[in-house]
């Protein structure tokens, strides 16, 4: 869809410098209704990104997975609507947090630096990923 990476998952990004909370993960984009209908949802979703970007850096993986999952949850309100579309935006975006977020938890349990304590939040967000992609069908 975009190639635009100004905002993503990272363990390694807390000694990058600067937050992203000034960048909305998703940006109005051809909206049929130029942005009115889906705007709550918008902002919303926007909202659980971002915290479920700060819950990443914190450590709680969990919950930075319940966040990426309530997000995916809120565009089902958007289906058969005009905003179908952007429906569809958001959850191809919340899909690639929720795969960033599978990525770095797999690093982070295996090769050198690896971890069993952060198993089980792996296999959580495996599991999401797999009842996201269901849904999203
Ligand atoms: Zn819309």
């Amino acid at each position: 869809m975009t190639n635009k990476r100004d905002w993503e998952f990272s363990s390694l990004k807390k000694n990058g410098g600067q937050s992203t909370n000034e960048n909305n993960p998703i940006h109005l984009e051809n909206c049929p209704r130029g942005g009115n209908r889906c705007i709550d949802q918008r902002s919303e979703i926007n909202k659980s990104i971002k915290s479920s970007h700060e819950l990443f850096q914190d450590r709680q993986y969990n919950h930075s997975i319940d966040e990426l999952k309530a997000a995916f949850h809120k565009t089902l309100d958007l289906q058969d609507s005009p905003c179908n579309q952007c429906a569809n935006l958001f959850r191809h975006r919340i899909l690639e947090s929720m795969e960033q977020v599978n990525q770095e938890l797999r690093k982070m349990t295996t090769g050198l630096f690896g971890s069993r304590r952060y198993k089980p939040s792996y296999q959580y967000a495996v599991l999401v990923m797999e009842e996201l992609k269901q849904l999203n069908k």
